[in-house]
């Protein structure tokens, strides 16, 4: 599967707003040391038909990235809020009114690189989520992918490093090419790790069981978000433990989550169909309420908005 990256007319790049197509660099630049972050702002609508965007937990985004730039030694010549005033700059120079996926990506330069290129592109993306949105509930058959999730010891699965995702890319590959939706992997112990770009969640018997950390999978925005309001909003228990192959089989509902993956539902994984409803109810449940906040309409979580004025 092919992965096409939309850039917007506009994008921030080292300082500066520049059009996307003049944000060009040296072909020596040492790509294979960039990380990135994957970012999204949902727009929000007033009762006067007005609307804002929002973005969605910018900080554990935005330190995220310092840790994934501390683990491959690169030093960011900008404060946090710098990086948030770029993107409001990017964001309000294209005149979106629309949901936007930003996705700060920082590399060594090919000439110095003990300094760094920090450029902030942004374009606007469907969201899955939404009571109308029939996309939701489309059927999705996903594999165990024959290549193991990339052991802690050898790559650093906590940081979003583009290394990683060579990873992610031949698993999808081999999916397409088996002409599967999407593949889970399994961690180098054999244990249900993440999806290619999401974590994974299981439900079985009401409960919502996701790997931990120590599975080689990414901390999460949207799993940290969904582990605290699981719980505490919806009253779903959740349990955070390593998780069987067969397990993943005999679960009743199982989901994808993150930011560009949002919720996800998966129909079956080896061609065994999970549970007897597709998306199941815990799986509903928990998307149609994350879109409420995302939408701002959940007051007890506006915090973790932040408006793009
Ligand atoms: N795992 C991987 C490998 C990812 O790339 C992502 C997307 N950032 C996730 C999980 C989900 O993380 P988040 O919820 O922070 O987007």
């Amino acid at each position: 599967m092919s992965v096409a990256f939309h850039g917007a007319k506009y994008c921030w790049m080292n300082g500066e707003v520049v059009e996307t197509k003049d944000a060009l660099v040296s072909a020596m630049e040492p790509i294979h040391l960039g990380i990135f972050e994957g970012i999204k702002a949902y727009v929000e609508g007033d009762i006067l038909g007005r609307s804002r965007l929002n973005i969605f937990r910018w900080k554990p985004h935005i330190d995220r990235l310092w840790r994934s730039a501390a683990v491959c030694g690169l030093k960011i010549p900008y404060t946090k809020d710098d990086l948030l005033e770029a993107t409001m700059k990017a964001i309000r120079q294209n005149g979106f009114e629309t949901n936007v996926y930003i996705q700060p990506r920082i590399w060594p330069r090919a000439e110095a690189p003990e300094s760094v290129h920090v450029v902030i592109p942004v374009w606007t993306f469907d969201t899955l989520l939404g009571k109308e949105n029939a996309r939701f509930s489309r059927q999705r058959r996903f594999m165990i992918s024959s290549w193991r999730r990339i052991a802690s010891d050898a790559l650093p699965p906590q940081s979003k490093t583009w290394a990683n995702y060579a990873n992610c890319a031949l698993a999808l590959r081999e999916a397409t090419r088996l002409h599967y939706d999407g593949a889970v992997f399994l961690d180098n112990r054999g244990f249900v790790s993440e999806g290619t770009g999401a974590c994974i969640m299981t439900v079985r018997h009401g409960r919502v069981v996701t790997p931990p950390v120590s599975a080689s999978i990414l901390e999460s925005v949207t799993r940290e978000t969904l582990l605290e309001i699981l719980p505490d909003d919806l009253g779903i228990p959740v349990e955070v433990r390593d998780i069987t192959r067969m397990e993943l089989y005999a679960s009743d509902e199982a989901f994808l989550c993150g930011t560009g993956w949002e919720i996800t539902p998966i129909t079956s994984v080896d061609d065994i169909v999970l549970g007897e409803d597709y998306p199941g109810a815990v799986t509903k449940r928990a998307a149609e309420y994350y879109a409420e906040i995302l939408a701002g309409r959940i007051e007890k979580h506006k915090n973790w908005l932040t408006s793009v004025p």
